[in-house]
């Protein structure tokens, strides 16, 4: 069923008013029709099955017929520090990176980075990159919606490290094991986990040095050269399949 996401504040006694592009796509795009139902989730992650009960101008009148006990949200929480990559590739990174599960998304920019962004084109691209972050939290069902934050330099996640249990920058150089990184997280119940993904060029060495600390560890995800779009998703996908409780 398709699943929307609300502000409490439009919550109004038994009823929700569902407005602007999601009542379009409920009415146009869905072509949903008075008694059929939708699942609504509002900011407190409470999700509702609502029957819709009215199309009154552009907006979606709906009843609340239950509140469910739905969380689709892993227990582990992973920031994902995404070099930018060129022509569409974010847009695809950040769509498939909510569907498995990501939880905040930064953008970054180091020295290999070949876009070239000013303050209007990036908060543009922040905005479209939220906007289809949204629209993959509703497909993919996910209780919250993951934030895409402005955009940051490579050096500023070292200012961010005390947010993480551990940072795991992937760098095709390197030889630590994955496998094992993984071990020590579940042993040491790390929940709150970043990740670190190079550009299409990857990483200066000098980059990595200037990383590395206690909490920004280089790992390798094995002995082949994945592109930034795959290594992102094999990451997230490998650090959930070893510490997510389903
Ligand atoms: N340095 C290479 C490839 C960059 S791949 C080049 O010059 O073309 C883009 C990014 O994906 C890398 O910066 C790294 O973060 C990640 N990556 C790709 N394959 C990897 C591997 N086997 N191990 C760790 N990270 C990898």
């Amino acid at each position: 069923m398709e699943k929307f996401f609300i502000n409490t504040s439009q919550i109004i006694n038994n009823n929700i008013i569902i407005k602007n592009e999601d009542a379009k796509h409920i009415a146009k795009v869905l072509r949903k029709k008075v008694n059929d139902e939708i699942y609504v989730t509002d900011e407190e992650k409470n999700t509702y099955l609502c029957k819709i009960i009215l199309f009154k101008d552009h907006d979606v009148v709906c009843e609340i017929s239950g509140k469910l006990n739905i969380n689709t949200e892993s227990n582990i929480d992973i920031t994902l520090f995404q070099c930018i990559a060129k022509y569409d590739k974010m847009d695809y990174i950040f769509q498939k990176a909510t569907e498995i599960g990501v939880k905040q998304i930064y953008p970054v920019v180091s020295n290999r980075v070949v876009v070239k962004l000013d303050d209007k084109t990036m908060t543009k691209k922040v905005d479209r990159w939220n906007k289809i972050v949204y629209e993959a939290s509703k497909q993919s069902q996910r209780t919250i919606i993951p934030n895409v934050e402005n955009i940051i330099f490579l050096k500023d996640i070292c200012n961010l490290c005390t947010n993480y249990d551990i940072i795991l920058l992937a760098y095709e150089q390197d030889n630590t094991n994955l496998k094992e990184i993984l071990k020590k997280c579940k042993k040491n119940e790390f929940k709150n986990i970043g990740i670190i993904i190079g550009p299409e060029g990857g990483f200066d060495i000098s980059e990595v040095e200037l990383l590395k600390c206690d909490k920004i560890v280089p790992v390798s995800l094995g002995k082949r050269i994945l592109r930034t779009e795959t290594a992102s998703l094999a990451l997230l996908s490998n650090i959930f399949y070893e510490l997510e409780d389903i």
